[in-house]
């Protein structure tokens, strides 16, 4: 359920009706919006009666929520959520976002030679895993803690947004020191006591769809996070498991206007663990600031066949050019831009 304020209410009407929501045993959860505020009401199992809120000085109306997930629908907050950054770079407004780096940090020499070449293209995010959730517990696990100081140290030197992977609550604890924006892997997209704990941290989550779940499922996966209160929370679609066998994954592009038409919520695009293969990594970043992707998250190495993670899916730095090069020019089809400011950095950069 919302309770929606009306424009001229008073802090204490609006303090005075979440108490009367919290009396009843409810969560309330208040959302400024671009013309009033509103309270979402959680924690019900059933239905709510309107009546003890309608009432109260201050309420303009009262809006049963019907789908299942609450905070994370448009029914709750119209309008996009926009995830503002320090270095003046945004989510899920007219500028796309470009997270671009490699699968892993694998060395101060690795991640700075990447991040000066990104940067000087006027890229504002810097992805890097220093833990890395793999297939097999033989491979590469990342450098942990190691890996994230380098992260900082990039950070410190060159301005960009660090967007790293916390695994389980350990991880969590030192990825939130030190990242900007903290990922929730595939794996873990329901991992519900995870999503709980990054919900009740300070920092955005990017949460990356599980290779199985549906629509409801993921946008479920995001109220956990948004009902702990931590209202910056970004998806991206990274490929699900089909039976084909000419790619590692299948993007289903067609989530992105999905979840745009149910959720105020940004969403991105993953094309290198969605394909799986470099080749195909240009093509469906094409395809999918076309369909309207709030932003691109993709693997770069500065020596992809030695990468010591998905190295078969990383561009090389002059294949990333051309990438960029490419959306440029595409995105003011669907109005969005693609920026080139190599100086916006410097906010964040010490
Ligand atoms: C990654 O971003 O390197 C990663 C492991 O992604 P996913 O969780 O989508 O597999
Ligand atoms: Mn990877």
């Amino acid at each position: 359920m919302l309770i929606v304020m009306n424009p001229h209410a008073t802090p204490q009407q609006l303090e005075a009706v979440c108490e009367r929501v919290q009396a009843l045993g409810f969560r309330a959860h208040v959302v400024g919006g671009a013309r009033c505020t509103a309270i979402g009401v959680t924690g019900n199992s059933g239905e709510v009666s309107p009546a003890p809120f309608e009432e109260l000085p201050g309420v303009s109306e009262v809006v049963r929520v019907t789908r299942p997930y609450k905070l994370v629908s448009r029914e709750f907050h119209p309008d996009n959520t926009v995830l503002r950054f320090p270095n003046s770079a945004t989510i899920g407004g007219r500028e796309l976002a470009v997270i671009a780096g490699p699968c892993s940090v694998e060395s101060r020499e690795q991640i700075f030679t990447i991040a000066e070449h990104l940067v000087s293209r006027g890229v504002r995010f810097l992805r890097g895993g220093a833990f890395k959730p793999r297939t097999s517990p033989y491979s590469f696990q990342g450098l942990g803690e190691e890996g994230l100081k380098l992260l900082a140290e990039v950070r410190d030197r060159f301005g960009l947004l660090i967007v790293t992977e916390a695994m389980d609550e350990s991880s969590l604890r030192l990825v939130e020191r030190y990242a900007d924006v903290i990922q929730v892997g595939s794996r873990n997209m329901q991992n519900y006591s995870l999503l709980k704990l990054v919900g009740r941290s300070r920092k955005p989550v990017l949460l990356k769809r599980g290779m199985s779940a549906t629509l409801e499922e993921y946008l479920l996966a995001a109220e956990y996070i948004l009902n702990e209160g931590n209202f910056e929370v970004l998806f991206c679609e990274r490929g699900v498991r089909t039976f084909t066998d000419h790619s590692r994954n299948t993007m289903d592009l067609s989530v992105i206007p999905a979840v745009q038409q149910v959720s105020h919520l940004p969403i991105i695009a993953d094309p290198s663990h969605g394909t799986g293969r470099r080749d195909r990594v240009l093509p469906l970043s094409r395809a999918a600031v076309a369909v309207g992707a709030d932003g691109l998250i993709i693997e770069v190495h500065n020596a992809p066949d030695q990468a010591l993670s998905d190295g078969a899916q990383s561009l090389s730095l002059p294949e990333f050019d051309r990438l960029l090069e490419e959306i440029r020019q595409i995105a003011p089809v669907v109005q969005r831009s693609v920026s080139s400011d190599v100086t916006a950095n410097a906010a964040v950069a010490r």
